[in-house]
């Protein structure tokens, strides 16, 4: 009998996204723009975090219940100090088969890469908008150069955090024209450029459908330059869909979560960084995870609330994106982590 867990669509709970931290370094206006995320904003105090033990311990819950992946994001995740302890906690637990991290690199020295790398880090994600630093810096909106983040991509590498993925979020009239020269600086590289349709997380980013550059128009451009053939999905609901340098340069991914929603195959959840589980990116309301922690559930009601949380999902938010969707509330991207 197939004892797995799933939700009222069939989907198994297969990914945890875990935000270990709301604050960020950046100020990427499609996330967390400045005239919002400002001087007096209040992030989470250090108190209402969940301690690294406490992320370990749901996590362990998780993997019994089927998760596979565990993601570390934020916020800017290497923001969280000792961060590679969490690693360690995480890499030591029996059945998770990958375990990764996204970051904005600013903080990812050799010397963090290696800890990472040496505390079971198995790969990573670093997010880089454009070669140009102008753009780069409106981009970020702190002023951060290109060739920083750069290092950190090489720092990884050189790590053994291999294959590195490359986020570009593409924005229409920002840094559209940036998509041939990140294509071209890495093609070859061994480096996988993965291209992201800006999406309408959060409420703060004033997102319009216009400023959406859709993925099959990236793939037209690049194709045109160095013909690309379609890759086979490594696994049922990855996100990226993969395409081949037919000149056997490697390869690059699109993430088309606007023009081609992949909600039928959507197996994450996401647990914030004080502790709320979220079943869709979108969601707007949570679940409140961290109560049960402190208030002492045992291993068995914390896992029957997973299993209720997960078995009444019903989230595909993207395949019912319209004009009417994108007035909902919606929790922030770097607070549900992305
Ligand atoms: N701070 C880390 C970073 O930027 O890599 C991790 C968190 S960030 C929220 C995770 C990913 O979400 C990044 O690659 C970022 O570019 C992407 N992202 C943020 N806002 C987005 C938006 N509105 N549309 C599409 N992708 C977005
Ligand atoms: Fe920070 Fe990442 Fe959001 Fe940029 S995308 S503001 S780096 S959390
Ligand atoms: Fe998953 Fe929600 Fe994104 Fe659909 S909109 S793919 S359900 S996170």
């Amino acid at each position: 009998m197939d004892m797995t867990l799933r939700d009222t669509l069939h989907r198994p709970l297969r990914d945890l996204r875990v935000s270990v931290t709301d604050r960020c370094t950046f100020r990427c206006t499609y996330c967390m723009p400045k005239e919002v995320f400002g001087r007096d904003f209040q992030f989470l105090p250090r108190s209402a975090l969940l301690t690294f033990d406490e992320i370990a311990r749901l996590a362990r819950l998780a993997i019994v219940q089927g998760v596979q992946k565990i993601r570390l994001t934020g916020g800017e995740p290497l923001v969280r100090r000792d961060l590679e302890q969490l690693v360690a906690l995480l890499a030591s637990i029996d059945g998770l088969a990958d375990l990764t991290l996204t970051t904005n690199g600013a903080l990812l020295t050799p010397t963090k890469a290696r800890a990472l790398k040496d505390a079971g880090l198995q790969r990573i994600t670093i997010s880089l908008d454009a070669l140009d630093d102008a753009i780069f810096m409106a981009m970020n909106d702190v002023g951060f150069p290109v060739a920083k983040v750069l290092a950190a991509i090489e720092a990884a590498a050189t790590a053994g955090l291999a294959p590195v993925k490359i986020n570009m979020v593409v924005k229409r009239g920002v840094n559209e024209g940036s998509i041939l020269a990140m294509a071209r600086y890495f093609r070859g590289s061994g480096h996988i450029l993965r291209f992201i349709e800006y999406m309408d997380v959060g409420t703060t980013n004033g997102w319009r459908m216009e400023d959406v550059v859709p993925a099959a128009a990236i793939v037209a451009r690049i194709n045109a330059a160095w013909p690309l053939a379609p890759v086979d999905p490594t696994y049922t609901g990855e996100v990226a869909t993969r395409w081949r340098y037919v000149d056997g340069s490697g390869e690059i991914g699109v993430i088309a979560s606007v023009t081609q929603p992949f909600c039928r195959t959507c197996t994450r959840a996401r647990l914030s960084a004080e502790g709320w589980l979220y079943t869709c990116l979108f969601a707007s309301q949570g679940h409140d995870l961290r109560a049960l922690l402190r208030g002492g559930a045992s291993d068995a009601e914390i896992t029957a609330t997973l299993h209720a949380i997960w078995r009444g999902r019903a989230d595909r938010y993207s395949e019912i994106r319209s004009a009417h969707t994108r007035a909902f509330t919606k929790v922030e991207m770097s607070y549900i982590g992305g």
